[in-house]
């Protein structure tokens, strides 16, 4: 049995901010993690990090929380929103001490870049490849304090012992065994859920693991009905271009060549939030305005010094999956999934409502982000509540002392894989995977409604009934990617289930939920968190949390 004051499941940004802090703290700390830590989606984030650094002199803390509280659509919990906000410039710090290496302006400080949304340019970057170098600054802390990984290691399952969390049971990968990782306290740190959808910007590795995790063991998962989607995605393979190309100064244009983003958003244009330029490209093409498909972003005019120096990554994901040079030609794009705005309930401490388990990143809900999410503030989220995560961890570790562990967890998870893996017939996870994104890229889009929205639940239904009967043909021990699939495609509709049940029941259009049949915010109803509990049939909802506000109330939100 393996054994740490602190686990932390998942080596991304918030899973290795969170491992640094608890060891910096004397914590005896590890990372579970299926990739190699610097292969986390982090990795690919491209345009960069929020934190008003006062470089701009109306910059402060305080306008930072005022543009995510509004780009939340009033559903963002202003508490968790200030704390973010008040510690980003410190933790910005704390990484360029530890050697991040950010862009610079002539004058020697730090470059800030504008990004959607916001009221002055804040967002740090290191040109167009930010969250590799911040993850591998991290990946050198982890080094330095020797934090143990458990790396190619599947988490299946939390260990939760008469209502305490213990650790978690994985599948070591490499010998096909499953081994119990008793902890004080476990972190899930286990990113997002982007594969629900047919095509996406997040790794193939983006599969809801934790969230699927935390629902089994009976936590509430919050606000999934907000997915968010990227105004600029390639057709092509869903990849994304970085909003860092609009924050420089690209165009959006449809086909007859204007520049139509400001009639939806007539002060910010190209530079609105996430939800209005995705909705307004959405329309244009739905319109007959678009071409094959897809509306375009033009970089030419910003020149090919600047796109060399600052965009570089970008042009040449272009140039790879369309054969089109940005410097000479406008390249084609769409809105496409991004980022789960919902996620595993916690409080401003990242933790749950299961003692001893906490949940940070992406996989969590605190909330910062309510109905939409900015960008940049994602990487800070992970950053923050990753390092707020652990400082909890380790206090609730000092006063309750060492699990008491059980195998109880561990030989429930044995007998179900083995009677997966002993299941000779059935259909295969990969088909029943496709039927889920089909019908989540139909039916739970940028725009919804009812009808829509029925149908999904009822497809979500029947794919968790097929699940049930899968086959795994792989039978071997070394590396069964066919087992890790299923359970992948397993979690993928649990967090699905979320994301439809929470977006029928919702009828209003707030931030990224968009229902045609309700089109309009209803405060009076729907100023609330939506809370999913799981049951063997429909999930439960639930809407007892409230949204808390400090400084601001809800206005009409324009941009
Ligand atoms: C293409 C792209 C560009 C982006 N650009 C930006 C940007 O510029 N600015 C910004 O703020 N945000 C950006 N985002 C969003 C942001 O990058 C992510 O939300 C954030 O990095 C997620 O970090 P994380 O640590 O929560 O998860 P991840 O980095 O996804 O890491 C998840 C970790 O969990 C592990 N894991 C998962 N399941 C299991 C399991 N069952 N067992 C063991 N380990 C497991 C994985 O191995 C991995 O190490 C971008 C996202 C994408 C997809």
């Amino acid at each position: 049995m393996i054994k740490h004051d602190v686990v932390v499941i998942g080596g991304g940004l918030a899973g290795m901010r969170a491992a640094v802090e608890a060891a910096e703290r004397g914590a005896d700390v590890a990372i579970v993690s299926k990739l190699h830590p610097v292969r986390s989606h982090s990795g690919a984030a491209q345009g960069g990090i929020n934190a008003a650094l006062g470089n701009a002199a109306d910059d402060t803390p305080e306008s930072h929380a005022f543009d995510c509280v509004k780009g939340s659509d009033y559903l963002g919990d202003q508490d968790a929103i200030e704390a973010m906000c008040d510690d980003a410039a410190r933790q910005i710090i704390w990484l360029e001490h530890r050697g991040c290496i950010f862009s610079r302006r002539p004058d020697g400080r730090l470059a800030q870049r504008p990004f959607g949304g916001a009221g002055s340019p804040r967002t740090c970057y290191s040109a167009d490849v930010t969250g590799l170098v911040i993850l591998h600054t991290l990946w050198e802390q982890l080094e330095r304090f020797g934090v143990k990984v458990y790396e190619e290691y599947f988490c299946t399952a939390l260990c939760v012992e008469h209502g305490i969390g213990t650790g978690v049971v994985a599948l070591n990968m490499r010998t096909g065994e499953l081994e119990l990782i008793t902890a004080g306290a476990t972190i899930f740190a286990t990113g997002g859920a982007g594969r629900m959808y047919a095509k996406t910007t997040n790794g193939y590795a983006s599969t809801a693991d934790g969230l699927g995790i935390a629902f089994r063991a009976g936590l509430p998962i919050m606000d999934m009905e907000f997915v968010q989607f990227h105004p600029t995605s390639l057709k092509e393979n869903g990849v994304l271009l970085s909003e860092a190309a609009r924050g420089e100064g690209a165009y959006l244009l449809n086909s007859e060549g204007d520049r139509f983003m400001f009639k939806y958003a007539p002060e910010k244009g190209e530079l609105a939030s996430r939800d209005v330029v995705s909705r307004a490209e959405w329309t244009e093409i739905m319109q007959g305005r678009g071409i094959d498909g897809c509306v375009l972003l033009d970089l030419r005019h910003l020149g090919r010094e600047k796109i060399l120096e600052r965009l570089p990554q970008i042009r040449e994901l272009a140039l790879d999956a369309t054969g089109k040079d940005a410097i000479k030609e406008p390249i084609p794009i769409l809105p496409g999934m991004h980022y789960t705005m919902g996620g595993i309930e916690t409080d401003i401490w990242g933790k749950t409502r299961i003692d001893g388990v906490y949940a940070a990143g992406e996989t969590a809900c605190v909330s910062v982000h309510g109905a939409n999410r900015l960008g940049g503030n994602s990487l800070l989220e992970t950053i923050v509540y990753g390092s707020r995560a652990a400082q909890h961890a380790v206090d609730y570790v000092k006063s309750n002392g060492a699990a008491k562990p059980s195998e109880r967890t561990l030989k429930a998870e044995q007998e179900r894989i083995d009677e997966m893996l002993a299941r000779q017939e059935g259909e295969r996870a990969p088909q029943i995977r496709k039927r889920l994104n089909a019908t989540m890229s139909e039916n739970a889009f940028i725009f919804r409604d009812e009808a829509q929205l029925r149908k999904a639940c009822d497809d979500v239904k029947e794919v968790r009934e097929a699940i049930k009967h899968v086959t795994v043909m792989d039978k071997s021990k070394t590396f069964n990617t066919d087992l890790v699939g299923t359970m992948e495609t397993e979690f993928l509709i649990e967090a699905a289930q979320c994301v439809v049940h929470g977006a029928l029941a919702r009828t209003e259009s707030r931030g990224a939920q968009a229902r045609t049949d309700y089109p309009k915010r209803d405060d009076e109803k729907w100023l609330v968190h939506t809370l999913v509990w799981r049951t063997d049939g429909d999930p439960r909802l639930d809407y007892s949390r409230k949204v808390v506000f400090t400084k601001w109330q809800p206005e009409v939100r324009k941009y």
